[in-house]
């Protein structure tokens, strides 16, 4: 098969920065040093890039899971020329296509099923067919002017951003060199390869608990690299939701900044998914690859039945449960208003502790029976 035709900017920048990295700054390190300023301004800028990319490109402007203030979508606008990743419009449209066709070779602009190499970078190297700019899933986005701002005076910006800035602060600290290698070449290849491990790394390794309809997955140790990221079987299940990792110990820093902004104003209609539709995709999947299992290895009809009977009193808790807790979370909403403290109120209340506590026992029965399913010799208690 002949290949695509070399896209040689990127691939003279995708080749040049790093190679200068590499050499470049160790070499300038080791005669003049760096001091705590110069490495904190490469930090602030690495993480300046970092969430402007993910809380602006991708969970804003791709997937509309939040609103935000103009001064905060300029800012983002700013950060995401300083990451170096081409203009809004360009990055948004692209993975508005990964989600609709992911894994889809033609289509999926870096399909994982073409392999590591091809989803973390070559994607980028050549000028490939399933690349090509399609902004007819973007129109929205041309209604923004920040957008189109962006993408007007991109040129200029990404210049401003990666020399212009970097030599400023390394200027008032009296060491232009230290400011450009630090600020902006290493944190500039460091910024864009760990973007790039999401498209790689988390279409290739970790868990799928939400779903197997893409070979996207949810990675703990990613996350921690790519400011909460990692949590992509959730996100492509659930694409658009403001946070990537749901539980409040899952390490999402662009879920913190999204939700502290909304509490000064500067986002607001953050959008997410309810637990009983989480808590039932999740419940699906196990209940399907159990049964799946059962009929490979020739497992007893009892167990078949004792599922689906777990599965189905599941499903009916879960359901009772929603109902409590919307009936009680309403009363809340009114006892606020009116100052009301009726029984009624309080029943409602004890009702979704008690379905609370229920849910509880259901899933730790579901997850026993899974866990003795799991088992060399599976025996039924
Ligand atoms: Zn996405
Ligand atoms: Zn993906």
């Amino acid at each position: 098969m002949e290949k695509a035709p070399i896209n040689w900017t990127n691939m003279l920048l995708f080749s040049l920065t790093p190679a200068f990295a590499i050499v470049l700054v160790p070499l300038y390190g080791y005669f003049y040093g760096y001091d705590l300023y110069e490495w904190a301004v490469f930090i602030l800028l690495m993480g300046f890039c970092g969430i402007s990319i993910t809380a602006g490109y991708h969970r804003l402007w791709s997937h509309k899971a939040y609103k935000a203030h103009p001064i905060v979508r300029s800012i983002f606008a700013l950060g995401g020329a300083c990451a170096l990743q081409n203009d809004i419009l360009t990055w948004a449209s692209a993975h508005r296509r990964h989600h609709q066709c992911v894994d889809n070779n033609e289509r999926d602009p870096y399909s994982a099923s073409r392999g590591f190499w091809f989803s973390h970078i070559g994607w980028i190297l050549r000028n490939y067919k399933s690349g090509q700019d399609d902004f007819s899933n973007a129109k929205d986005l041309m209604n923004d002017p920040i957008v189109m701002w962006q993408r007007k005076y991109y040129l200029s910006l990404l210049l401003f951003m990666n020399i212009g800035l970097p030599a400023f602060l390394g200027f008032i600290h009296g060491d232009i060199l230290a400011g450009i290698l630090l600020g902006g070449l290493l944190r500039l290849v460091l910024s864009q390869h760990v973007t790039y491990l999401i498209n790689s790394i988390a279409h290739m390794w970790g868990r799928q608990p939400y779903s197997e309809n893409s070979s996207a997955r949810d990675n703990t140790l990613l996350a921690f690299f790519t400011y909460g990221e990692g949590y992509h079987n959730y996100h492509h299940t659930f694409q658009w939701d403001y946070r990537n990792g749901i539980r409040w110990w899952h390490f999402d820093p662009t879920k913190w900044i999204i939700s502290l902004l909304a509490l000064i104003g500067l986002t607001h209609d953050l959008k997410r998914c309810n637990t009983a539709q989480i808590e039932k995709a999740r419940l699906e999947l196990q209940y399907r690859k159990a049964t799946e299992k059962c009929e490979r290895f020739d497992i007893s009809e009892t167990w078949r039945l004792r599922l689906e009977s777990e599965y189905e009193q599941f499903l009916h808790t879960l359901q009772l449960w929603t109902e409590h807790r919307q009936a009680w979370y309403e009363a809340r909403g009114k006892q606020l208003q009116e100052s009301l403290h009726s029984l009624d109120q309080l029943q409602l209340k004890h009702g979704y502790r008690e379905m609370q506590f229920r849910l509880k026992t259901q899933k730790r029965r579901w997850q026993h029976l899974l866990r003795s399913l799991a088992e060399p010799h599976p025996q039924l208690t």
